[in-house]
């Protein structure tokens, strides 16, 4: 009986002697340490960034993009088209 076939593969987890008996060593990388809590937290979250929105100047002689809810960088104005608003120097 050859029982060969069924002992390399799967069926060998933790048995170095055997594996270091037979032809082929299987070498695999194995962790020094194990990796905390907090590092594997840290990993597996998503630290992505995305592009801010950006949202048209009301005011038409300026058509800047500018971040929505604040002031104009360009030209200083705040709010809808209908009341535009001074509110920084331009
Ligand atoms: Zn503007």
């Amino acid at each position: 009986m050859d029982l060969t076939g069924h002992q390399d593969g799967t069926h060998m987890k933790d048995d170095t002697a055997e594996a270091a008996s037979q032809d082929e060593e299987i070498i695999v990388a194995v962790p020094k340490r194990k990796m905390s809590r907090s590092n594997t937290r840290s990993r597996r979250s998503q630290w992505k960034t995305s592009a801010p929105t950006l949202v048209t100047c009301a005011n038409p002689a300026c058509g800047q993009k500018h971040l929505p809810h604040t002031a104009c960088p360009s030209c200083g104005e705040y709010g809808p088209r209908g009341d535009r608003r001074q509110v920084t120097e331009a």
